[in-house]
């Protein structure tokens, strides 16, 4: 069974491999002509070995992960560490935080190398990278506060409802992190963001102005219009909204501004106000809650399930190491769960572009603000279907143009 399990799991890398590859092939067919005059030769050329060096990066790290499991796998290394943890006399909440915690430790060690290479070579090769040593390991460092403050009590929550609580373990889990998500989505633009970016307001002038003339237009209460310091890690730009109702604030990156003509940024703000006003957000709550609802109750179904702990070789079960093999053994399926979600996401982008067109009335200012930002980040423009299909989160911009202008999406 273990086999199998390792069989699967590269079958998911090999289809990975595959889009990515098919992906980068679609090079060959050269600059669109939407993008005459934006994107010259060099730059194509520039953007082909961008993605060609960040996806050998990516696959490499994805497959050195399959290798580590694999091998952890055969070895029995995860009874290693079980019987090492469990040999200490902590409790049993206390046993899974460190378990789970050391395993984590050891992968978040052995990434640690790609991750830096990718910031500081590939994305600095191109020109995108900004962040210093550090602002580097001021993330990591609070990164890693961040997740142990936040997620081992969420962990030890859902540990005590599975020891103690018996049948419905799976709904008080459920219904406890759904609170918590909650909360933490009313507390993050507050308290979390903060801590890795400062946000000033953006001064007077006519983008504020148009800005404000729009929103009072849609009767869109904004509580603020921020800047925020992107630019202290990458050039890449992005504009998005934080907070609920009267606390709403709009965000542009600083490295946005000066790259566009105020219509184009307002076309882009009237386009996120889009995914506000056609309640983009609550759908992907529910779809969200619903998805964890239904992973907690499989989970609940395979607890402690002999057959997975013998796949890892483990001598005693345990319900902190089921919450760990359940989601190494249910991988495939989410990965296969980004079909639908990914799918779902680019039918909201093509909404809220429509909605910025019937509302803000510029369709070409949305569409070169999108030209301007694919030909910024070195977009690939004719992205393979298969990869769409897998990863694409936004549709292509070639698509999005046409669904603009012809007012229908395809
Ligand atoms: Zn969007």
């Amino acid at each position: 069974l273990s086999v199998i399990l390792i069989l699967l799991l590269m079958l998911v890398f090999a289809l990975d491999a595959v889009a990515e590859t098919l992906n980068l092939r679609r090079f060959e067919k050269g600059i669109p002509a939407e993008f005459t005059g934006l994107y010259d030769p060099a730059k194509y050329r520039k953007a082909r070995a961008y993605h060609t060096d960040s996806v050998r990066l990516a696959l490499l790290k994805q497959g050195f992960l399959l290798l580590l499991l694999i091998a952890a796998i055969e070895t029995g290394a995860f009874n290693g560490i079980d019987l090492w943890v469990r040999s200490q006399g902590f409790g049993p909440i206390w046993t899974g935080l460190v378990f789970l915690g050391l395993i984590s430790l050891i992968r978040t060690v052995f990434l640690l190398p790609f991750n830096i290479y990718d910031t500081f070579v590939i994305e600095a090769k191109y020109g995108f990278n900004r962040t210093t040593l550090k602002t580097y390991i001021g993330d990591l460092i609070k990164g890693t506060v961040l997740s142990i403050v936040l997620g081992a009590p969420i962990l030890a929550l859902v540990l005590y409802f599975f020891e103690r609580a018996g049948e419905l373990a799976w709904v008080y889990s459920w219904l406890s992190l759904t609170l918590i998500q909650l909360v933490l989505l009313y507390l993050a633009p507050a308290v979390i963001l903060p801590m890795f970016n400062k946000f000033s307001p953006l001064p007077s002038g006519e983008l504020r102005e148009e800005i404000e003339r729009y929103a009072r237009s849609r009767n869109f209460e904004l509580s603020g219009i921020f800047t925020m310091d992107g630019s202290k890690r990458s050039s890449k730009a992005n504009a998005f909204f934080t907070g609920f109702g009267k606390f709403r604030k709009l965000v542009l990156f600083d490295t946005m501004i000066p790259k566009h003509t105020v219509r184009e940024l307002v076309a882009v703000v009237a386009h996120e106000v889009g995914h506000f006003k056609l309640k983009h957000i609550p759908k992907g709550i529910v779809i969200s809650v619903i998805t964890s609802g239904l992973t907690f109750y499989v989970f609940s179904k395979f607890l402690n399930n002999p057959t997975i702990f013998g796949i890892f070789k483990m001598e005693s079960t345990s319900i902190y190491a089921s919450l760990m093999f359940i989601s190494i053994v249910a991988s495939p399926i989410f990965r296969l769960l980004s079909i639908p979600t990914n799918w779902l996401s680019r039918r909201h982008e093509f909404d809220a572009d429509r909605f910025s067109r019937e509302t803000y009335g510029d369709t070409e200012a949305l569409a070169s603000a999108l030209k301007g930002l694919s030909v910024d980040h070195l977009a690939l423009l004719t992205p393979h279907p298969l990869k769409v299909l897998l990863d694409y989160s936004h549709p292509p911009v070639l698509e999005r143009i046409q669904a603009l202008r012809s007012g229908d999406a395809p």
